[in-house]
């Protein structure tokens, strides 16, 4: 027998078909419910309370929430990772016999939100897409609350470190290649599969055409861009399959320029601790350096060191920005009093094209918009072309503001339907309503008085009920004073009530006045916001502007409070730095124990690689680290923490760190490590800087120095000649400044005392002649009989295989090497031989077909060492 399902199961279990992947909750009277399966994951997540209810035979779980706590427990559906789904009642209750009609209003998924309480005011929510191409991939970044978006094509690798820069909260994929796409990304992002058709080339340029209204893409830059196109669009598709059909403030597309931007990898953004820290609650670059004061300031700024520029008019147009707002203290305090006075513009203004703005957001655009002007002013009258130049993109809307503020009250409230939102003075039908429905006591006062004079009743009385309506009550003394024209409506034991023609026209207005104006209220509110839709793209403009100008204060700021000087940028290979500091160490030493600067010196000819050495704790990485911070934010534009900076554009940082600093990667962390430096060095350019931290050492001492050494010396060797840092406590490989003329020593000083070694925390040239790991390990409290007895085996090592010793191998391998070299791999002679060997099928080679063979190489290498012996 079939099991009978309620009616409204039965249209839960259509809705909910719709959305097998979603977690649904659907509105029943006062409640979001869930059932099933949703309701055990909502109950958990929520921590709400889980019932079952029996439904016809089976028992359904069920779990809900009053309808006004969405706004609480969404944010916390989403973030557990859910794509929540809202099941609205798309009618009144009171309107229907039948099942109230019920339809989804909006999918909520990770990547796509407005809510103000899953958003982070500094941080992008964005949605990506990837696309996996016949030789590329395709990627598209885009955020729906600030309606920002962006493409770009690359090799996995670039698309790998761009997903990291952007940290998506949603990637799109197409199910197809859902194993391929966790090979390469593994499960470090929120991916959602979706049908293979949405990739589709034609169907991807047609919806952005459509969404941007032109007929090409060529003006975006990006028509070029098939992948990107493709990644685009299935992002774009996501939102209307998520119920956001409203996106008049994605405007635009723009190309993520890969060569216009400084190259890091997912290692090195990593390592340099940029935005993200590997321990937790450290502080970052970011943190540092973040002195913005609009939320959208912050968001740039996070951009901006994710992408550092490489060309030079552009960071130098940054910094005279920058070296204004140091020099004009004042302005620079009452631009950044103006900024931080401001509301989100960019995210008022995606949720006005989505129509999910409030009365209340809506004074707030239009206030922030009346800061613009005052800024504009100020910048006006500033002496540098830049400065000038932003001063006129600013754009403060007057129009729009007068708009505004004819529209709405002042102390408008957050909710549509608390009343009170548009002006007085706007709409004359609504003041009336209004005034009839607030001053009716009068009203009717007034009528009363003035009826009783002219009847000459003394005891009349004006009310009102739900049977009869309004009425004037005449008690049956003065019954026969009453009028001809009032009519009787009812008879009591000692009155009469009567309507007259005024009443009645009275209590048709007051009748509904509160509906109405609640009803006006509302279709007042969509009329404006209809009629701002027109100004989102100046809006926009502005609001791109003004996050500029918010970072470049942020930059002038940091400069000022912590002694950031502007670097110098010239079209030459060298990186100069005088007494360049550690932005984030220096800030957390006490003021007492200042951070020692240090100078750093490399070129493509005299120093190209600096090995430095030094005990553990001595300041190697942070020199290194400083190194690629310095150029980093040289090239966003910044002035940095160094006495001076001379440098030519770096295109490329690369930065690795021994695996036994980074134990907790997990087990093959050598592995790990080997993996990571291949990959520079398959990538490295003559601009390249490249930081290398005990490199070698995961592994046994032998080993490491042998690695440590092959890379230095592939390094010193390659055409590209890039400039590196190499931090090592191995001072065996000081040995190679012997035999390779651009590679240098240096060593953080130590002093060594009695029976403990100082920490000078200088960088000076030459070696360090030891690793002082057990002087380290002393300072760490080891016991003394393990002190002793290191001493004792150290000794004993030292004079079995002498450091001696090991250093004058070390030597003979650097000849050795360079003889090597000589005899070059890619002498198309040897390749050809080697192709001959290759194509050679052992198997079915006969001993005579070998020796010919032989005979055949032989006499390719004869000719050769003919003329060898001639010259
Ligand atoms: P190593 O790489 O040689 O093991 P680190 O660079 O990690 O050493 O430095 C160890 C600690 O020394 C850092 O955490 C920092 O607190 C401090 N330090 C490093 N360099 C300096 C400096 N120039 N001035 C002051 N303190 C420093």
């Amino acid at each position: 027998m079939a099991k009978k399902v309620t009616p409204l199961m039965k249209q839960y279990n259509s809705i909910k078909a719709k959305y097998p992947d979603a977690l649904l909750l659907f509105r029943v009277g006062d409640f979001y419910e869930t059932f099933g399966s949703d309701a055990v994951r909502a109950a958990k997540i929520l921590n709400i309370t889980l019932t079952a209810r029996n439904n016809g035979g089976d028992q359904t779980e069920l779990a809900g929430f009053p309808h006004h706590s969405l706004h609480t427990y969404l944010p916390k559906l989403v973030m557990a990772g859910c794509r929540v789904a809202i099941c609205d009642q798309l009618e009144d209750p009171k309107q229907t016999k039948t099942i109230v009609k019920r339809g989804v209003t909006e999918l909520v998924t990770p990547g796509v939100a407005l809510n103000d309480d899953i958003l982070e005011s500094k941080r992008n929510n964005f949605l990506a897409a990837v696309h996996f191409g016949k030789h590329e991939l395709g990627v598209a970044f885009l955020d729906v609350s600030t309606g920002e978006f962006l493409t770009a094509e690359g090799s996995s690798e670039y698309i790998d470190t761009l997903l990291q820069n952007f940290e998506p909260s949603e990637v799109l994929v197409s199910k197809p290649k859902r194993k391929r796409f966790t090979e390469i990304f593994g499960d470090r992002y929120h991916a959602f599969y979706m049908e293979d058709w949405i990739f589709q080339a034609d169907f991807a340029q047609e919806s952005l055409e459509k969404q941007f209204g032109t007929v090409s893409l060529k003006g975006f830059g990006i028509d070029h861009l098939e992948e990107g196109i493709i990644a685009s669009g299935a992002a774009l598709y996501y939102l209307s399959e998520t119920r956001h059909d409203r996106l008049q403030h994605i405007t635009r597309i723009s190309r993520i320029a890969e060569e216009a931007y400084v190259w890091m990898d997912r290692f090195t953004i990593r390592n340099l601790e940029l935005y993200h820290s590997t321990q937790e609650n450290a502080i970052t670059l970011l943190d540092v350096i973040d002195k913005t004061k609009s939320a959208m300031g912050g968001r740039l700024l996070k951009r901006w060191l994710a992408l550092p520029l490489k060309d030079v008019v552009a960071i130098q147009k940054r910094q005279s920005g920058v070296a204004h707002f140091v020099q004009e203290q004042k302005q620079l305090e009452l631009v950044q009093e103006a900024l931080a006075g401001m509301y989100d513009l960019e995210r008022l203004i995606s949720k006005l094209a989505t129509g999910k703005i409030n009365p209340r957001e809506v004074i707030q655009l239009q206030q922030s918009l009346q800061a613009v002007e005052p800024i504009q002013a100020l910048l006006k009258g500033a002496g540098t072309k830049e400065i000038k130049a932003m001063a006129e993109s600013l754009d403060p809307c007057d129009e729009l503001c007068a708009i505004i503020k004819e529209a709405l009250q002042e102390e408008a409230p957050v909710q549509l339907s608390k009343g009170n939102v548009i002006a007085k003075g706007y709409h004359e039908a609504l003041d009336t309503l209004r005034s009839i429905a607030s001053g009716g006591k009068e009203y009717l006062d007034a009528m009363l008085t003035r009826e009783s004079e002219r009847t000459g009743i003394t005891s009349l009385k004006i009310a009102s009920n739900n049977v009869f309506g309004y009425y004037i009550e005449v008690r049956n003394t003065h019954k026969d004073k009453v009028p001809e024209a009032w009519v009787r409506k009812q008879t009591l034991v000692s009155a009469e009530r009567y309507i007259t023609e005024e009443l009645k026209e009275y209590e048709q207005k007051i009748l509904g006045a509160e509906e109405k104006i609640a009803f006006l209220e509302q279709q007042l509110f969509s009329e404006l916001l209809e009629k701002l839709l027109a100004f989102i793209p100046k809006v926009q403009q502005t609001a791109t502007h003004l996050s500029r100008l918010d970072c470049l204060c942020s930059f002038a700021e940091q400069a000022r409070s912590c002694n950031y000087k502007r670097p110098e940028f010239n079209d030459s290979y060298v990186l100069d730095i005088k007494e360049g500091r550690h932005p984030v160490i220096e800030r957390q030493l006490p003021p007492e124990a200042p951070f020692i600067p240090n100078d750093v010196f490399l070129d493509r000819e005299t120093q190209q690689l600096i090995m430095i050495t030094g005990p553990n704790m001595s300041g190697k990485s942070a020199i290194l680290r400083q190194t690629a911070l310095i150029v980093l934010l040289a090239q966003m534009g910044s002035f940095v923490p160094a006495a001076e900076v001379t440098m030519g554009c770096v295109d490329k940082i690369f930065t690795r760190v021994g695996a036994s600093d980074n134990i907790s990667m997990g087990e093959s962390t050598f592995m790990v490590e080997m993996n990571e430096t291949a990959s520079i060095l398959n990538n490295i350019s003559d601009r390249s800087l490249v930081l290398l931290d005990e490199i070698g050492r995961g592994t046994s001492t032998y080993d490491g120095i042998s690695i440590a050494w092959a890379i230095s010396e592939y390094l010193h060797q390659h055409p590209a000649r890039p400039k590196t840092l190499f931090a090592t406590h191995y001072h065996e490989l000081n040995e190679m400044t012997d035999t390779f003329e651009r590679i240098k020593n240096y060593n953080v000083a130590v002093k060594e005392m009695k029976d403990q070694v100082l920490f000078l925390r200088k960088l000076v040239p030459g070696g360090s002649h030891h690793s002082f790991g057990i002087h380290v390990a002393k300072m760490a409290g080891m016991p003394q009989t393990v002190l002793k007895r290191s001493q004792n085996i150290l000794e004993r090592l030292e004079k079995s295989h002498g450091s001696e010793e090991l250093s004058n191998q070390m030597k003979e391998i650097g000849k050795d090497e360079m003889q090597l070299s000589f005899f070059k791999l890619d002498d198309p002679l040897l390749a050809e031989i080697r192709e001959e060997i290759l194509q050679l099928d052992i198997d079915t080679l006969t001993p005579v077909e070998a020796l010919m063979k032989l005979n055949e190489i032989k006499r390719l290498l004869q000719p050769r060492d003919k003329v060898k012996l001639k010259s």
